[in-house]
């Protein structure tokens, strides 16, 4: 059978779950955890879990690390953010990844996966509160309002939204959102359930404290 080489797919496959990494391929009878549903690599078949405490607290953190394609330093820069904060440290920690602006963006509706909302920021095309903000980890705040750059709007791809915002059925509860004029608002900040992954994100607190 012929190698998968395909880094997103793996990383899914590696967790042993979809982490919708390929827009709306991941939907599709394409997607590589319906195809081949074991771990890649020559001895995938055989390889289960790693059962122990580490093993467990560690894969959660590869976990939403990969959801949000977010590095170890950069994750571990969030834990630091939320750490010590009145709450539950894991709870304000997906809170926190969820408000990143590539994740805002991913949310609604105008990219179809985290990686292409994350491009989409790094490339200037969006915009907080009217002036371009290039950074994806930029923390998006209650009140702000979330756009594409106005002289972005005639590109092609928001020109073919349309069908994409069309197709969504996910609008978070924390987010409105205009079609017409491609602006999306933070009414609130999001809760735990909010992540709609089905994670324990205080796992991660056990694992840095170790
Ligand atoms: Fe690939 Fe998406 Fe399926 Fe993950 S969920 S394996 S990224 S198609």
């Amino acid at each position: 059978m012929a190698r998968d080489i395909n880094a997103k797919c793996r990383k899914c496959r590696r967790a042993m779950e979809k982490l919708f990494l390929k827009g709306d391929r991941c939907n599709t009878p394409k997607c590589a955890i319906i195809k081949r549903a074991y771990v890649p690599g020559v001895h995938g078949k055989k390889v289960s879990r790693n059962s122990s405490e580490y093993g467990m607290q560690l894969a959660v953190k590869q976990k939403i690390k990969r959801i949000y394609g977010v590095l170890e330093k950069q994750f571990r820069k969030h834990f630091d953010e939320v750490k010590g904060k009145k709450g539950i440290t894991g709870d304000l920690l997906l809170r926190r990844l969820e408000m990143r602006l590539d994740n805002v963006v991913y949310r609604l509706g105008l990219a179809a996966s985290r990686p292409q909302a994350r491009q989409l920021v790094n490339h200037g095309l969006v915009s907080v509160n009217g002036k371009k903000v290039d950074i994806p980890s930029y923390k998006t705040r209650v009140g702000e309002v979330i756009s594409v750059n106005s002289n972005k709007k005639g590109k092609n791809y928001f020109k073919n939204l349309d069908q994409i915002i069309k197709n969504k059925k996910d609008f978070p509860s924390w987010i409105s959102f205009d079609a017409s004029s491609l602006e999306g608002k933070i009414i609130k900040e999001p809760e735990r359930d909010d992540a709609g992954i089905n994670i324990d994100a205080q796992i991660v607190v056990e694992y840095y404290s170790r």
